[in-house]
């Protein structure tokens, strides 16, 4: 087992019980305080370790690190160090915050290594290189296939044959918390004869994971499902914000285009491949049979319990989603396998994003899309108001964690909030 997930392993940081960041978590994220500079923090509880001071002062025993790992824009410079430098940082801080040591705990800098987490500010935790979204959840699939062309064919002829994606883009992929703004551009209502242009009137939210990938191989080869798990760093929520009646009108031919590229929102903590582990289930049968290339051994859906709530201006919030990353039907290590089986080369801080995780059931799908059925069927807002799609000033927040035996490894939330067209 790797050390720092011993579920025995207990934390001298006194951390809450509900808290999404137990010691057999430590995710690492990009802080600055105030006006100082970004740095490198791994989560715990309600507090952040900063982990330039911890290596200042010299807690970090490998002669590979150097400052500028720790007091960086981005993880980066530090994700180059790849997969076994990264587990073995983590397991360090991991002995550092338990009780079976007392190096870090009697510490007299407690007040520049430690820092509550509602006094810091996140940033975006990678420098994201290439982005690639999939659209691997079947019943998302199948519902959209149902709406938009025929019930009794919904799954396209390639869909249980490819892991389906496409290249999106990294420059609007944005920090949590971080305002949008509604998009404009050109869309053709079904009846009309003509497109118009304004605001989009069907604004979207996607819930979706992502993984960000460890340096890949040289251009040509490819990553095997089973080589998957060394390329990726970790994992985090992706609200893959959508314009319906944009997307309509423009995907005919080559596909999702100024739809989908004004925004996507990412959660700040990055939840290593490592502490998923021991919460990694197995998938769905694949029938028809998949290509050699794309089969793989053990587990690689992870129990990931998903949620998402809107929340209006001046009222509480409503949850209208909940669903779990383990529906996917393509996982991570045969969307990797595919991403690369042309030779396509993957670079350290790419973002893949899983595609929609629709469940089977109703309240467990993924885009108001799916849960108005188009429109159909508004959803009630617990202020008394109904949402078909996204309204202006809604803040949509997607939260997401792992629970076992009474360890919990979660991802915080992603949240942003919508203002009205420019
Ligand atoms: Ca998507």
């Amino acid at each position: 087992m790797i050390k720092a997930n011993d579920p025995s392993r207990k934390s001298w940081i006194e951390i809450p019980a509900d808290s999404d960041f137990s010691i057999q978590n430590l995710p690492f994220g990009i802080f600055s305080i105030g006006e100082g500079p970004k740095k490198v923090g791994v989560a715990i509880g309600d507090i952040v370790l900063d982990l330039s001071v911890l290596y200042d002062l010299g807690f970090l025993s490998l002669e590979r690190y150097s400052h500028h790992h720790f007091e960086a824009e981005y993880l980066n410079d530090l994700m180059k160090l790849g997969k076994k430098v990264i587990s073995q940082l983590r397991n360090e801080v991991s002995f550092l915050l338990s009780t079976d040591c007392d190096d870090l705990k009697l510490s007299t800098k407690h007040n520049i290594l430690l820092h509550k987490q509602d006094a810091i500010t996140m940033h975006m935790p990678v420098k994201v290189g290439d982005y690639t979204d999939f659209y691997s959840s079947e019943d998302h699939a199948r519902n959209v296939g149902t709406m938009f062309r025929d019930p009794d064919n919904a799954l396209l002829p390639n869909w249980k044959h490819i892991p389906v994606g496409y290249h999106g883009r990294s420059s609007s992929i944005i920090i949590s918390g971080q305002e949008i703004h509604r998009p404009k551009g050109q869309m053709k209502p079904k009846d009309a004869t003509e497109p118009n242009f304004g605001p989009c009137k069907l604004l979207d939210f996607e819930l979706e994971m992502a993984f960000i990938t460890f340096e890949g191989k040289p251009m040509g080869q490819s990553i095997s499902t089973t080589e998957a798990d060394d390329h990726i760093f970790g994992m985090l929520l992706f609200n893959d914000w959508s314009a319906r009646d944009i997307q309509t009108w423009e995907y005919v031919p080559l596909g999702p285009f100024l739809a989908k590229n004004f925004a996507s929102s990412v959660s700040p903590w990055i939840v290593t491949m490592d502490a998923l582990e021991p919460f990694k289930v197995a998938g769905p049968l694949q029938d028809p049979k998949v290509f050699q290339y794309l089969e793989y051994n053990g587990n690689k859906n992870i129990d990931i319990k998903l949620e998402v709530a809107i929340k209006p201006e001046k009222a509480e919030e409503t949850i209208v989603s909940k669903s779990n990353y383990q529906h996917m039907y393509w996982n991570y290590a045969q969307q990797l396998a595919h991403h690369t089986i042309n030779g396509c080369n993957v670079n350290v801080g790419d973002m893949m994003a899983s595609g929609t995780i629709s469940g089977p059931t109703p309240e467990s799908y993924g885009s108001m899309l799916e849960l108005s059925w188009r429109g159909t069927k508004p959803i009630k807002m617990n202020d008394g108001t109904e949402r078909k799609f996204i309204s202006d000033y809604d803040t949509v927040v997607m939260r997401g964690y792992a629970e076992k035996e009474g360890i919990r490894v979660g991802f915080g939330e992603v949240s942003a909030k919508v203002l009205p067209a420019i």
